[in-house]
């Protein structure tokens, strides 16, 4: 199924892809997180537009539950995310033994300009080291208030990307669940199998960078994260020179896998 979705051959040095309305979407996942009753925070940032963050306690009490946070929407022209999230919300399916932390959008000023960064020109997805950005300080803010977690997923796109790939970051290798993301999401969408990705070795879709977030001077969120609230962390990149609901499909069909297998 997958073989027959081709690139567009659109994108030339940025996303010239399709662009959303990010205040719909996320009045959409209001309406669906009130529904299904989620809990609705809002994070207040400076000058600019709220942030959100839901919150769901798992269904089940009387075993071990696993607390998991989902993050989209740092990168104003990566508009699958935010999609994604908001198909799963709609669908309301998620694991009974699951807590469910999930941030909608990190970015709301960069998705009406369709640009990567936010409205004064930062790429927030760097600024988890030096938190220069309102929008950065508020959401860490808020996530030195939650608990650990036991998995961490960002979703994003790639606009130069061959296909779906992934990220692990998996220090105390857990068993890993890149297989049986790239497998789900191999029936919905091509994957990006380059035996270098993003200037990383990457196999059949899977980068482990062997790196050290110290050495960095600047962080993106998964860097944040890994160093501060979890020990299991992945990012999920679509590629956005392929069509949008293939991108949707394989970011929300990889986020229930997760979640799944985990
Ligand atoms: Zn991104």
């Amino acid at each position: 199924m997958s073989h027959t979705i081709q690139r567009l051959g659109r994108n030339k040095n940025a996303y010239l892809g399709e662009t959303v309305d990010i205040n719909r979407i996320l009045q959409d996942d209001l309406t669906a997180a009130r529904e299904y009753h989620w809990q609705i925070e809002e994070i207040p940032v400076s000058d600019k537009p709220v942030l959100f963050a839901f919150r769901r306690a798992a269904a089940r009490t009387d075993c071990k539950t696993r607390k998991i946070y989902i993050s989209t929407g740092i990168h104003g022209d990566e508009p699958a995310g935010p999609l994604a999230v908001c198909q799963l919300l709609r669908l309301n399916r998620w694991p009974a033994d699951a807590d469910i932390w999930l941030c909608p959008c990190l970015n709301p000023t960069g998705f009406p300009l369709n640009r990567r960064e936010n409205v004064d020109g930062v790429d927030l997805n760097r600024d988890y080291r030096h938190l220069k950005s309102a929008e950065v300080r508020a959401h860490v803010t808020w996530l030195e208030r939650q608990p650990r977690f036991d998995l961490t997923l960002c979703l994003h796109e790639d606009w130069e990307a061959h296909g779906f790939y992934v990220y692990e970051v998996n220090p105390d290798d857990e068993p890993s669940l890149s297989g049986k993301m790239i497998e789900a999401v191999s029936k919905v969408c091509p994957i990006d199998r380059s035996p270098v990705i993003e200037d990383r070795p990457a196999q059949g879709g899977i980068i482990r960078p062997d790196l050290d977030p110290l050495k960095r001077p600047q962080w993106p969120e998964a860097f944040y994260l890994i160093m501060n609230k979890t020990r299991h962390s992945y990012t999920l990149e679509a590629p956005s020179d392929f069509p949008l609901s293939a991108r949707i499909a394989a970011l929300a069909d990889a986020t229930r896998t997760a979640l799944d297998k985990i």
